[in-house]
Protein backbone atom coordinates (compact mmCIF):
# COMPACT_ATOMS: atom_id res chain seq x y z
CA UNK A 1 0.00 0.00 0.00
CA UNK A 2 1.11 3.83 -0.71
CA UNK A 3 0.62 6.92 0.68
CA UNK A 4 1.06 10.45 -0.62
CA UNK A 5 1.21 13.51 1.54
CA UNK A 6 -0.14 17.36 0.35
CA UNK A 7 0.95 20.32 2.64
CA UNK A 8 -1.69 22.99 2.14
CA UNK A 9 -0.73 26.53 2.62
CA UNK A 10 0.19 29.42 1.13
CA UNK A 11 2.41 30.25 4.21
CA UNK A 12 4.61 26.75 3.59
CA UNK A 13 5.35 28.22 -0.06
CA UNK A 14 6.17 31.64 0.93
CA UNK A 15 8.78 30.10 3.30
CA UNK A 16 7.42 31.18 6.68
CA UNK A 17 6.58 28.03 8.21
CA UNK A 18 8.65 24.41 7.83
CA UNK A 19 6.84 21.64 6.35
CA UNK A 20 6.89 19.59 9.63
CA UNK A 21 3.49 18.01 8.80
CA UNK A 22 5.05 16.17 5.47
CA UNK A 23 8.24 15.02 7.69
CA UNK A 24 6.13 13.61 10.52
CA UNK A 25 3.42 11.80 8.36
CA UNK A 26 6.07 10.14 6.22
CA UNK A 27 8.00 9.02 9.46
CA UNK A 28 4.70 7.42 10.86
CA UNK A 29 4.09 5.82 7.71
CA UNK A 30 7.47 4.50 6.99
CA UNK A 31 7.54 3.02 10.14
CA UNK A 32 4.12 1.04 9.38
CA UNK A 33 5.61 -0.51 6.36
CA UNK A 34 3.33 2.36 4.00
CA UNK A 35 5.58 3.71 0.90
CA UNK A 36 5.14 7.25 0.64
CA UNK A 37 5.95 7.87 -2.72
CA UNK A 38 4.83 11.78 -3.28
CA UNK A 39 5.56 14.67 -0.82
CA UNK A 40 3.09 18.35 -2.33
CA UNK A 41 2.75 21.51 -1.53
CA UNK A 42 0.18 23.67 -2.56
CA UNK A 43 -0.95 27.00 -1.87
CA UNK A 44 -4.16 27.82 -0.40
CA UNK A 45 -5.19 28.16 -4.44
CA UNK A 46 -9.00 26.55 -5.29
CA UNK A 47 -7.50 24.99 -9.16
CA UNK A 48 -3.77 24.29 -7.98
CA UNK A 49 -5.12 22.53 -5.04
CA UNK A 50 -7.67 20.66 -7.38
CA UNK A 51 -4.91 19.45 -9.56
CA UNK A 52 -2.84 18.77 -6.64
CA UNK A 53 -5.38 16.11 -5.37
CA UNK A 54 -6.34 15.54 -8.70
CA UNK A 55 -3.15 14.01 -9.10
CA UNK A 56 -3.03 12.20 -6.20
CA UNK A 57 -5.84 10.36 -5.65
CA UNK A 58 -5.44 9.18 -9.11
CA UNK A 59 -1.79 7.94 -8.57
CA UNK A 60 -2.07 6.97 -4.87
CA UNK A 61 -3.46 3.90 -2.70
CA UNK A 62 -3.81 6.86 0.54
CA UNK A 63 -4.19 10.55 0.39
CA UNK A 64 -2.75 12.42 3.34
CA UNK A 65 -3.77 16.23 3.32
CA UNK A 66 -2.92 18.29 6.05
CA UNK A 67 -4.31 22.14 6.67
CA UNK A 68 -6.78 24.00 5.24
CA UNK A 69 -9.68 22.84 7.43
CA UNK A 70 -10.00 25.97 9.34
CA UNK A 71 -12.83 28.54 9.53
CA UNK A 72 -11.62 31.16 7.28
CA UNK A 73 -12.55 31.41 3.60
CA UNK A 74 -8.91 30.39 2.36
CA UNK A 75 -9.41 27.02 4.26
CA UNK A 76 -10.82 25.17 1.39
CA UNK A 77 -9.42 21.66 1.31
CA UNK A 78 -12.55 19.58 2.60
CA UNK A 79 -14.54 21.81 -0.67
CA UNK A 80 -12.06 20.68 -2.97
CA UNK A 81 -12.32 17.09 -2.29
CA UNK A 82 -15.84 16.52 -1.84
CA UNK A 83 -15.27 18.44 -5.54
CA UNK A 84 -13.59 15.69 -6.73
CA UNK A 85 -16.06 12.57 -5.89
CA UNK A 86 -18.89 15.00 -6.68
CA UNK A 87 -19.95 14.48 -3.03
CA UNK A 88 -22.12 17.25 -0.99
CA UNK A 89 -20.90 19.03 2.21
CA UNK A 90 -23.03 17.55 4.93
CA UNK A 91 -23.88 19.73 8.34
CA UNK A 92 -23.29 17.98 11.26
CA UNK A 93 -24.97 19.45 14.18
CA UNK A 94 -23.04 17.07 16.57
CA UNK A 95 -19.45 18.17 15.19
CA UNK A 96 -20.85 21.89 15.40
CA UNK A 97 -22.14 21.01 19.07
CA UNK A 98 -18.38 19.85 19.96
CA UNK A 99 -16.71 22.96 19.01
CA UNK A 100 -18.88 25.31 20.69
CA UNK A 101 -18.20 23.24 23.88
CA UNK A 102 -14.45 23.26 22.57
CA UNK A 103 -14.85 27.00 22.51
CA UNK A 104 -16.72 27.76 25.89
CA UNK A 105 -20.03 28.58 24.15
CA UNK A 106 -17.46 31.65 22.41
CA UNK A 107 -18.61 29.56 18.62
CA UNK A 108 -18.30 32.87 16.10
CA UNK A 109 -20.13 31.84 12.97
CA UNK A 110 -17.29 31.22 10.54
CA UNK A 111 -16.85 28.33 12.44
CA UNK A 112 -20.19 26.31 11.96
CA UNK A 113 -17.90 25.74 8.50
CA UNK A 114 -16.26 23.28 10.19
CA UNK A 115 -18.85 20.77 11.22
CA UNK A 116 -19.45 20.45 7.44
CA UNK A 117 -17.98 16.99 6.31
CA UNK A 118 -18.44 15.35 2.92
CA UNK A 119 -21.24 12.92 2.09
CA UNK A 120 -20.84 9.02 2.85
CA UNK A 121 -17.31 10.03 5.24
CA UNK A 122 -16.34 9.77 9.35
CA UNK A 123 -15.21 13.02 11.27
CA UNK A 124 -11.84 12.59 12.94
CA UNK A 125 -12.08 13.82 16.30
CA UNK A 126 -9.88 16.75 17.51
CA UNK A 127 -9.03 16.74 21.26
CA UNK A 128 -6.91 19.91 21.00
CA UNK A 129 -8.48 22.09 18.58
CA UNK A 130 -12.13 23.10 16.53
CA UNK A 131 -11.44 21.10 13.19
CA UNK A 132 -12.21 17.61 13.05
CA UNK A 133 -10.27 15.30 10.53
CA UNK A 134 -12.06 13.39 7.62
CA UNK A 135 -12.00 10.25 6.70
CA UNK A 136 -13.52 9.09 3.52
CA UNK A 137 -13.11 6.22 1.47
CA UNK A 138 -13.93 5.76 -2.19
CA UNK A 139 -13.56 4.26 -5.49
CA UNK A 140 -10.86 2.05 -3.42
CA UNK A 141 -8.93 5.02 -2.59
CA UNK A 142 -9.13 6.43 0.98
CA UNK A 143 -8.41 10.21 1.66
CA UNK A 144 -7.65 11.82 5.07
CA UNK A 145 -7.99 15.34 6.00
CA UNK A 146 -6.07 16.27 8.85
CA UNK A 147 -6.05 19.99 10.37
CA UNK A 148 -2.31 21.72 9.86
CA UNK A 149 -1.50 23.19 13.04
CA UNK A 150 0.92 20.19 14.34
CA UNK A 151 -0.36 19.85 17.73
CA UNK A 152 -3.40 18.67 16.18
CA UNK A 153 -2.12 16.77 13.83
CA UNK A 154 0.33 14.70 15.74
CA UNK A 155 -1.96 13.09 17.98
CA UNK A 156 -5.05 13.10 15.86
CA UNK A 157 -2.86 10.90 13.95
CA UNK A 158 -1.44 8.99 16.64
CA UNK A 159 -4.69 8.35 18.25
CA UNK A 160 -7.24 7.57 15.46
CA UNK A 161 -5.84 7.89 11.73
CA UNK A 162 -2.95 4.94 12.72
CA UNK A 163 -4.78 2.95 13.90
CA UNK A 164 -7.02 2.94 11.26
CA UNK A 165 -4.44 2.03 8.74
CA UNK A 166 -2.94 -0.40 10.97
CA UNK A 167 -5.82 -2.43 10.91
CA UNK A 168 -6.01 -1.45 7.01
CA UNK A 169 -2.42 -3.14 6.46
CA UNK A 170 -3.05 -6.26 8.21
CA UNK A 171 -0.45 -5.87 9.82
CA UNK A 172 1.21 -3.82 13.05
CA UNK A 173 4.91 -2.22 12.82
CA UNK A 174 6.19 -1.47 16.73
CA UNK A 175 9.97 0.11 16.42
CA UNK A 176 12.00 0.57 19.73
CA UNK A 177 15.06 2.97 19.76
CA UNK A 178 17.57 2.47 21.62
CA UNK A 179 20.77 4.78 22.76
CA UNK A 180 24.26 4.08 23.57
CA UNK A 181 26.89 6.77 23.89
CA UNK A 182 30.70 5.69 24.23
CA UNK A 183 30.70 3.63 21.15
CA UNK A 184 30.72 4.41 17.83
CA UNK A 185 28.16 3.08 15.15
CA UNK A 186 30.82 0.42 13.61
CA UNK A 187 31.95 -0.97 16.60
CA UNK A 188 28.02 -1.70 17.79
CA UNK A 189 27.43 -3.16 14.07
CA UNK A 190 30.52 -5.44 14.92
CA UNK A 191 29.39 -6.63 18.27
CA UNK A 192 26.02 -7.14 16.71
CA UNK A 193 26.57 -8.67 13.12
CA UNK A 194 24.72 -11.45 14.09
CA UNK A 195 21.70 -10.14 15.46
CA UNK A 196 21.44 -7.90 12.49
CA UNK A 197 20.92 -10.92 10.43
CA UNK A 198 17.39 -11.39 12.16
CA UNK A 199 14.52 -10.52 9.55
CA UNK A 200 11.93 -10.17 12.27
CA UNK A 201 12.52 -8.01 14.34
CA UNK A 202 14.94 -5.89 12.56
CA UNK A 203 17.67 -4.56 14.03
CA UNK A 204 19.33 -1.30 12.42
CA UNK A 205 21.96 0.70 14.18
CA UNK A 206 22.24 4.90 13.22
CA UNK A 207 25.44 7.03 13.94
CA UNK A 208 24.15 10.55 15.65
CA UNK A 209 26.43 13.36 16.50
CA UNK A 210 28.37 11.73 19.29
CA UNK A 211 26.12 9.07 19.70
CA UNK A 212 24.49 5.95 18.06
CA UNK A 213 21.40 4.37 17.95
CA UNK A 214 20.42 0.92 17.30
CA UNK A 215 16.71 0.91 16.09
CA UNK A 216 14.69 -2.59 16.53
CA UNK A 217 11.74 -3.19 14.67
CA UNK A 218 9.08 -5.64 14.35
CA UNK A 219 6.44 -6.46 12.13
CA UNK A 220 2.93 -8.41 13.63
CA UNK A 221 -0.31 -9.10 13.37
CA UNK A 222 -0.96 -7.14 17.00
CA UNK A 223 1.12 -4.72 18.96
CA UNK A 224 1.66 -7.57 22.28
CA UNK A 225 3.45 -10.36 19.49
CA UNK A 226 5.21 -7.38 18.48
CA UNK A 227 6.73 -6.19 21.42
CA UNK A 228 7.64 -9.38 22.58
CA UNK A 229 10.07 -10.04 19.62
CA UNK A 230 10.96 -6.69 20.48
CA UNK A 231 11.88 -6.99 24.17
CA UNK A 232 13.80 -10.57 22.87
CA UNK A 233 16.09 -8.85 21.17
CA UNK A 234 16.43 -5.78 23.95
CA UNK A 235 17.50 -8.35 26.03
CA UNK A 236 20.18 -10.08 23.61
CA UNK A 237 21.85 -6.39 23.14
CA UNK A 238 21.75 -5.72 26.77
CA UNK A 239 23.60 -8.38 27.82
CA UNK A 240 26.34 -7.24 24.84
CA UNK A 241 26.32 -3.60 25.20
CA UNK A 242 23.89 -2.92 28.12
CA UNK A 243 27.10 -0.31 29.89
CA UNK A 244 26.53 2.19 26.75
CA UNK A 245 22.53 2.29 26.41
CA UNK A 246 21.93 5.14 28.50
CA UNK A 247 18.15 4.89 27.27
CA UNK A 248 15.21 4.44 24.98
CA UNK A 249 13.22 6.78 22.40
CA UNK A 250 13.72 10.45 21.98
CA UNK A 251 15.04 11.60 25.74
CA UNK A 252 18.88 12.69 24.74
CA UNK A 253 21.54 11.82 27.21
CA UNK A 254 21.58 15.21 29.35
CA UNK A 255 17.94 15.03 29.84
CA UNK A 256 17.96 11.60 30.85
CA UNK A 257 21.11 12.21 33.44
CA UNK A 258 19.39 15.51 34.67
CA UNK A 259 16.37 13.28 35.30
CA UNK A 260 18.23 11.25 37.20
CA UNK A 261 19.77 13.51 39.32
CA UNK A 262 16.36 15.14 40.32
CA UNK A 263 14.86 11.87 40.78
CA UNK A 264 17.51 11.29 43.59
CA UNK A 265 17.56 14.86 44.72
CA UNK A 266 21.32 14.80 44.23
CA UNK A 267 22.16 18.67 43.96
CA UNK A 268 25.25 19.72 41.50
CA UNK A 269 27.43 22.81 40.75
CA UNK A 270 29.82 22.45 37.62
CA UNK A 271 32.94 24.48 36.94
CA UNK A 272 33.79 24.35 32.97
CA UNK A 273 37.13 25.37 31.08
CA UNK A 274 36.89 24.33 27.29
CA UNK A 275 32.57 23.89 27.53
CA UNK A 276 32.12 27.13 28.72
CA UNK A 277 29.03 26.70 29.85
CA UNK A 278 27.81 23.92 27.54
CA UNK A 279 27.48 21.77 30.38
CA UNK A 280 25.49 23.97 32.97
CA UNK A 281 23.52 25.12 29.84
CA UNK A 282 22.53 21.09 28.79
CA UNK A 283 21.86 20.92 32.75
CA UNK A 284 19.04 23.61 32.76
CA UNK A 285 17.73 22.57 29.15
CA UNK A 286 15.29 20.00 31.47
CA UNK A 287 12.73 21.44 32.90
CA UNK A 288 12.49 21.33 36.11
CA UNK A 289 16.42 21.33 36.89
CA UNK A 290 16.69 24.30 39.66
CA UNK A 291 15.66 21.86 42.03
CA UNK A 292 19.16 20.23 41.67
CA UNK A 293 21.49 22.59 39.62
CA UNK A 294 23.04 25.37 41.60
CA UNK A 295 25.93 26.99 40.34
CA UNK A 296 28.10 26.67 37.31
CA UNK A 297 31.24 28.75 37.20
CA UNK A 298 33.32 29.02 33.62
CA UNK A 299 36.96 29.71 34.48
CA UNK A 300 38.90 29.86 31.17
CA UNK A 301 41.88 31.17 32.69
CA UNK A 302 44.34 29.60 34.98
CA UNK A 303 44.19 32.74 37.03
CA UNK A 304 40.32 32.29 37.11
CA UNK A 305 40.38 28.74 37.89
CA UNK A 306 42.89 29.79 41.15
CA UNK A 307 40.99 32.35 41.99
CA UNK A 308 37.11 31.03 41.41
CA UNK A 309 37.73 27.12 42.57
CA UNK A 310 40.51 27.13 44.36
CA UNK A 311 43.04 25.59 42.28
CA UNK A 312 46.22 25.08 43.46
CA UNK A 313 49.07 27.89 41.30
CA UNK A 314 51.34 24.09 42.05
CA UNK A 315 48.60 21.80 40.21
CA UNK A 316 48.73 24.38 37.17
CA UNK A 317 52.13 24.86 37.00
CA UNK A 318 53.28 20.96 37.48
CA UNK A 319 50.55 19.24 35.89
CA UNK A 320 49.03 22.05 33.40
CA UNK A 321 45.63 23.12 32.87
CA UNK A 322 44.67 20.22 30.64
CA UNK A 323 44.99 17.51 33.38
CA UNK A 324 43.59 14.76 35.41
CA UNK A 325 44.68 16.88 38.47
CA UNK A 326 43.50 19.91 37.33
CA UNK A 327 40.37 18.52 36.54
CA UNK A 328 39.78 16.84 39.95
CA UNK A 329 40.61 20.51 41.81
CA UNK A 330 38.26 21.83 39.80
CA UNK A 331 34.94 19.08 40.42
CA UNK A 332 36.27 19.45 44.54
CA UNK A 333 36.56 23.32 44.31
CA UNK A 334 32.91 23.63 42.61
CA UNK A 335 31.64 21.45 44.99
CA UNK A 336 32.95 23.09 47.94
CA UNK A 337 31.91 26.70 46.48
CA UNK A 338 28.18 25.47 45.94
CA UNK A 339 27.76 23.25 48.79
CA UNK A 340 26.48 20.39 45.90
CA UNK A 341 26.57 17.02 46.51
CA UNK A 342 27.95 16.73 43.26
CA UNK A 343 30.62 19.18 41.17
CA UNK A 344 31.94 18.93 38.08
CA UNK A 345 35.00 19.83 36.50
CA UNK A 346 36.04 19.79 32.70
CA UNK A 347 39.60 21.27 30.98
CA UNK A 348 40.46 20.15 27.90
CA UNK A 349 41.75 21.29 24.34
CA UNK A 350 38.94 21.76 21.83
CA UNK A 351 41.23 22.95 18.92
CA UNK A 352 41.80 23.64 16.15
CA UNK A 353 45.35 25.22 18.36
CA UNK A 354 46.79 24.72 21.24
CA UNK A 355 47.75 20.84 20.67
CA UNK A 356 51.05 18.98 21.70
CA UNK A 357 52.31 15.47 21.10
CA UNK A 358 51.57 15.10 24.89
CA UNK A 359 48.15 17.25 24.75
CA UNK A 360 46.52 16.84 21.35
CA UNK A 361 43.74 18.71 20.35
CA UNK A 362 40.37 16.61 21.76
CA UNK A 363 42.14 15.71 24.76
CA UNK A 364 39.44 16.39 27.61
CA UNK A 365 39.82 15.42 31.50
CA UNK A 366 36.22 15.18 32.75
CA UNK A 367 36.14 14.92 36.73
CA UNK A 368 32.87 14.03 38.55
CA UNK A 369 33.55 14.90 42.82
CA UNK A 370 30.83 12.65 44.64
CA UNK A 371 30.55 11.42 47.84
CA UNK A 372 34.16 10.79 49.37
CA UNK A 373 35.25 9.74 46.10
CA UNK A 374 36.55 11.79 42.72
CA UNK A 375 36.30 9.86 39.23
CA UNK A 376 38.03 11.04 36.49
CA UNK A 377 37.44 10.08 32.97
CA UNK A 378 40.24 10.98 30.14
CA UNK A 379 38.53 11.67 26.70
CA UNK A 380 39.80 11.94 23.15
CA UNK A 381 36.83 13.34 20.71
CA UNK A 382 38.43 13.41 16.79
CA UNK A 383 36.74 16.44 15.38
CA UNK A 384 36.34 19.85 15.11
CA UNK A 385 36.11 22.27 17.90
CA UNK A 386 32.48 22.23 18.23
CA UNK A 387 32.37 18.54 18.13
CA UNK A 388 34.88 18.26 21.24
CA UNK A 389 32.89 20.41 23.04
CA UNK A 390 30.04 18.69 22.90
CA UNK A 391 31.27 15.26 23.34
CA UNK A 392 33.20 16.79 26.38
CA UNK A 393 29.51 17.22 27.61
CA UNK A 394 28.19 14.39 26.94
CA UNK A 395 30.91 12.66 28.58
CA UNK A 396 30.49 14.44 31.47
CA UNK A 397 26.77 13.33 32.06
CA UNK A 398 27.70 9.31 30.94
CA UNK A 399 30.38 10.03 33.85
CA UNK A 400 27.53 10.93 36.35
CA UNK A 401 24.99 8.29 34.81
CA UNK A 402 27.43 5.09 35.72
CA UNK A 403 28.35 6.54 38.88
CA UNK A 404 25.14 6.67 39.82
CA UNK A 405 24.34 3.46 38.67
CA UNK A 406 27.39 2.00 40.14
CA UNK A 407 29.01 1.61 37.09
CA UNK A 408 32.70 1.65 36.01
CA UNK A 409 33.28 5.33 34.81
CA UNK A 410 35.75 4.32 32.70
CA UNK A 411 34.58 3.08 28.68
CA UNK A 412 35.75 -0.84 29.07
CA UNK A 413 36.39 -1.41 25.35
CA UNK A 414 37.68 -4.80 26.22
CA UNK A 415 34.06 -5.93 27.45
CA UNK A 416 33.30 -5.80 23.18
CA UNK A 417 36.59 -7.09 22.55
CA UNK A 418 35.54 -10.43 24.68
CA UNK A 419 32.28 -10.54 23.19
CA UNK A 420 34.43 -10.75 19.89
CA UNK A 421 36.61 -13.01 20.83
CA UNK A 422 33.77 -15.60 22.00
CA UNK A 423 31.76 -14.88 19.28
CA UNK A 424 34.67 -16.14 16.97
CA UNK A 425 35.27 -19.36 18.08
P1 LIG B 1 -4.53 25.50 8.65
O1 LIG B 1 -5.09 24.22 9.12
O2 LIG B 1 -4.24 25.49 7.20
O3 LIG B 1 -5.39 26.68 9.03
O4 LIG B 1 -3.12 25.71 9.35
C1 LIG B 1 -3.02 26.35 10.57
C2 LIG B 1 -1.57 26.48 11.02
O5 LIG B 1 -0.96 25.20 11.13
C3 LIG B 1 -0.64 27.23 10.07
O6 LIG B 1 -0.70 28.60 10.21
C4 LIG B 1 0.71 26.69 10.49
O7 LIG B 1 1.18 27.38 11.62
C5 LIG B 1 0.41 25.26 10.84
N1 LIG B 1 0.69 24.39 9.70
C6 LIG B 1 -0.06 24.22 8.60
N2 LIG B 1 0.49 23.33 7.75
C7 LIG B 1 1.65 22.92 8.33
C8 LIG B 1 2.66 22.01 7.94
N3 LIG B 1 2.59 21.33 6.78
N4 LIG B 1 3.69 21.83 8.78
C9 LIG B 1 3.76 22.50 9.94
N5 LIG B 1 2.82 23.38 10.37
C10 LIG B 1 1.77 23.60 9.58
MG1 LIG C 1 -4.06 27.24 6.05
Amino acid sequence: MNAEIIAVGTELLLGDILNTNAQFLSKQLSAMGIDVFYQDVVGDNNDRLKQTIHAAIGRSDITILSGGLGPTDDDLTKEMVAEYFSLPLIFHPDIEAGIRTYLKGNMPDSNRKQANIPEGAQPIPNDYGTAPGVLLEREGKVVILLPGPPRELEPMFKNHVRPYLADKTGCTIRSRTLRLFGIGESRVQEVVSDLMASTNPTLAPYAKSNETTLRITAKCESEAEADALIDGMEEKIQERLGQFIYGHGETLLPETVTRMLMERSITVATAESCTGGLLAGAIVDTPGSSAIFSEGAVTYSNAAKVKNLGVKQETLDRFGAVSEETAREMALGIRARAESDMGIGITGIAGPDGGTPEKPVGLVYVAVAYGDQVYVRRCMTAGDRAKVRHASVLHAFDCVRRILLGMDVQIAREICANHLTFERK
